[in-house]
């Protein structure tokens, strides 16, 4: 079953800066103390009668039900990213969720391919976490797009994980790599494009603006994916 929607109010514990411009908070829910949520959830942010910002959960279900951690871009600058900016250890926020169907099934035999575009990662490392922490064992890739490597939020954890799990490839790519960058240097279609052979038995998992999901989209239809085989998460 769903978890359910409901109004949540929860006190702020930690602000950490990730990177200088993406801010990541935990949240201990005060009401309810405990929430139920599936990896890859989001939560609403209300601004107004119709103005809400929406910010996926960046923690994990086994992290513990009574907290959350939520992270956000706050370059944008409009209404969520001052509100996120202005976030201090000891305020009492508001919200609803969770909500969203950017979630994993594990009855689904398929092997998953990530694709973030920049803080389109959130969601992604929600899951991924999620399928590592409880046991998955099927080979996994991210493909993790970001403008240069200072916007490689979760960077460190991502390698982690593939020195870990050795089932689990983790592919960084930046437009401008800069010196002594190892990784990829390009956009996130071409690296689909050029390291995903096949898409027999793939199902895809895309999270990010507008341009990357179409794009990216259209180079596993074009290797002859199914269209609704490719899951994904509009952000802008
Ligand atoms: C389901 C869902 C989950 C989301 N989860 C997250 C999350 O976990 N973290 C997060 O930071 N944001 C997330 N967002 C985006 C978030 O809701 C806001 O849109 C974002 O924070 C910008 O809000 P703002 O009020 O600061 O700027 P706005 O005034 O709303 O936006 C200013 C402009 O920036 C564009 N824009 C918004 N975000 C970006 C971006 N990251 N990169 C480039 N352009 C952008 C908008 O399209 C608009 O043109 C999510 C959105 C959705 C729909």
């Amino acid at each position: 079953m769903a978890p359910q929607v409901v109004e949540c109010r929860a006190r702020v514990e930690a602000v950490r800066s990730l990177t200088p411009e993406i801010v990541e908070v935990d949240l201990r829910l005060l009401e309810p103390a405990e929430l139920s949520f599936e990896a890859g959830q989001w939560m609403s942010v209300p601004f107004g009668p119709k103005r809400v910002r929406a910010y996926s959960i960046a923690s994990t279900p086994a992290t513990g039900r009574g907290r959350i951690s939520l992270c956000a871009d706050v370059a944008p600058g409009g209404i969520g990213s001052r509100w996120f900016r202005e976030l201090r250890p000891g305020q009492v926020v508001e919200f609803r969720g969770p909500t969203g169907g950017f979630v994993f099934n594990r009855a689904d035999p398929r092997r998953p391919l990530f694709v973030a575009e920049e803080i389109g990662i959130v969601p992604i490392r929600s899951i991924l976490w999620d399928l590592y922490q409880t046991g998955f064992g099927r080979p996994t890739t991210l493909i993790y797009w970001c403008r240069d490597p200072s916007w490689l939020a979760y960077d460190g954890e991502f390698r982690l994980l593939a020195r870990r799990f050795p089932s689990f490839a983790y592919l960084p790519v930046v437009r401008e790599p800069g010196p002594g960058w190892p990784g990829e240097r390009g956009e996130a279609p071409d690296l689909v494009e050029r390291t995903i052979p096949g898409v027999e038995g793939l199902i895809a998992y895309v999270a990010g603006g507008r341009d990357a999901i179409n794009k990216v989209r259209a180079v596993l239809v074009a290797k002859g994916m199914e269209r609704k085989a490719v899951k994904w998460e509009k952000f802008w």
